[in-house]
């Protein structure tokens, strides 16, 4: 099965942009979508500039989890404002997202692991979420399915959901040009206009929009965009693979995750399955340049990420990949209308024999799709939501971390009050842009 959206999927929102509005959003996944919804909401003229397609790149290939389990305490009252906003969402689009109450649970092999799960309960108990932990008893109790010899507990949340992610994404921007957004596929912008150091307007490959504000939302390539303008973020991107499979009993209703897998039941009654905490990243000179800053992740997780020389042509981070280009050219952007990295399949091979053998009762998997996203990342593993002090105009909202999905509706609607100059409601304080440039520490947190 190929890949559901791609550069040859029909352009659903075509152009051309209108030449003036007051806030562009760079970027139309998950993230990019909900700013240009809460700002049309708060009566702004918003135009959204996708390169691509509407979620073509990480938004629409990730796993669907809607997680509250395991975020970090910043981002966990975001995150549960979002839970609900999905609700509400779901209900106003005609599309069935497949958003389903089915819980989130993690699997501890160890007995430190376990300890790590009750770490981090306090946070959820702190702001009203229902996590509890089980040990292995308990456990047996409630997924007698899951308790497996090597099991020691679970961890896990009942509120937290799970979405079809293609369908999804494109859902919420039917919903946000209903409400006076307006986007633009295949149409990247390529440069801020600036005057006197301000933001008065980007310029697209459709050509130059007049606006006050932009929000810089392009996932992967945010660090591209933004460093060409000055503004240096440690971001970097690493290759995650997943697949689908052919209809199968999972020994669990929710999505679950252990060591070596991750999964979660999908809408047409096959699973999506991946390899837990396990990445690819491609070196290039962002990543050379980034790697002092990433050394708390590296030190905290030494095997979790394998290593590759280069990327294929035209990555954000490959060697040869533009740093710098006028207005008037073609650029990096456009010359990669949807990120498609190639997915590890003998990894996804060895998820599939992991659950097999873990849980025999499921008989054999077969994949019917297997796929990949570049997962764009930060050092603390949390992103930048702030605005740009140094151009006024410029806000940031990426740096996702690898959880951006569940997360979109609450990010989109911060982003929105961040840019009309309205109070988030919620302390921003560790996604400042600032913490890269001031000295501060990466503190990872205890986010699981
Ligand atoms: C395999 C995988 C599994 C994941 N699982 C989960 C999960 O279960 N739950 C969860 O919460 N998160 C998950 N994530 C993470 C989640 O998908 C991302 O954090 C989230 O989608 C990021 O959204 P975004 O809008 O910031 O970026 P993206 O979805 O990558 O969108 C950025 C968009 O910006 C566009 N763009 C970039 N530059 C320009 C430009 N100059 N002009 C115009 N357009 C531009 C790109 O084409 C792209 O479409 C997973 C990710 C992957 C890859």
């Amino acid at each position: 099965m190929p890949f559901p959206i791609s550069d040859a999927t029909p352009i659903a929102f075509p152009g051309p942009p209108p030449r003036e509005t007051d806030v562009v959003v760079i970027g139309g996944g998950v993230i990019g979508v909900c700013t240009a919804l809460f700002l049309a909401r708060k009566g702004r003229r918003v135009v959204l500039l996708e390169k691509g397609r509407i979620a073509a790149e990480q938004s629409s290939r990730n796993w669907g989890w809607i997680r509250q389990q395991g975020r970090d305490p910043q981002e966990l009252p975001i995150m549960v404002e979002a839970n609900h906003l999905w609700t509400e969402l779901a209900a106003q689009t005609n599309v069935d997202i497949g958003l389903v109450r089915s819980g989130v649970t993690y699997l501890a092999e160890s007995e430190t692991e376990l300890q790590s799960f009750a770490n981090w309960l306090p946070h959820a108990t702190a702001q009203g979420v229902d996590t509890e932990l089980l040990d292995r008893s308990a456990l047996k109790a409630r997924f007698p399915d899951l308790a497996k010899s090597g099991i020691h507990g679970a961890l896990t949340t009942p509120s937290d959901m799970r979405a079809e992610p293609w369908v999804t994404v494109p859902a919420l921007a039917g919903i946000a040009v209903r409400e006076g957004a307006v986007i633009v596929e295949g149409c990247a912008a390529r440069k801020l206009d600036l005057e006197g150091g301000r933001v008065t307007g980007v310029h697209s490959e459709a050509g130059r929009i007049a606006c006050c504000d932009v929000v810089v939302a392009g996932g992967a390539w945010s660090s591209l965009f933004l460093r060409a303008h000055g503004v240096a973020i440690p971001q970097l991107s690493v290759r995650a693979s997943a697949g689908a499979t052919e209809p199968v009993a999972l020994p669990h209703q929710g999505a679950a995750a252990a060591a070596d897998f991750a999964f979660r039941m999908r809408a047409d009654g096959g699973a999506s399955l991946a390899a837990g905490g396990f990445h690819e990243l491609f070196i290039g000179p962002d990543a050379v340049r980034a790697l002092p800053k990433y050394a708390a992740q590296l030190r905290a997780d030494p095997f979790g990420t394998r290593f590759y020389p280069a990327a294929p042509g035209g990555y954000p981070d490959a060697w040869t990949t533009r740093r710098q280009w006028q207005a008037d050219e073609v650029s990096p952007f456009e010359r990669m209308r949807v990120l498609n990295p190639k997915p590890n399949s003998a990894k996804l091979r060895k998820v599939a024999a992991s659950v097999e053998r873990l849980f025999p009762q499921v008989g054999p998997i077969r994949y019917r799709a297997m796929w990949a996203g570049m997962i764009d990342t930060l050092p603390d593993v949390v992103p930048v939501v702030d605005r740009v002090d140094a151009i006024p105009g410029l806000t940031i909202g990426t740096g996702m971390s690898g959880h951006g999905f569940g997360i979109g509706p609450g990010m989109g609607r911060v982003l929105a009050d961040l840019v009309c100059g309205a109070a988030p409601g919620h302390d921003l304080g560790r996604f400042r842009l600032s913490r890269f440039s001031d000295g501060s520490r990466m503190d990872l947190g205890p986010a699981l």
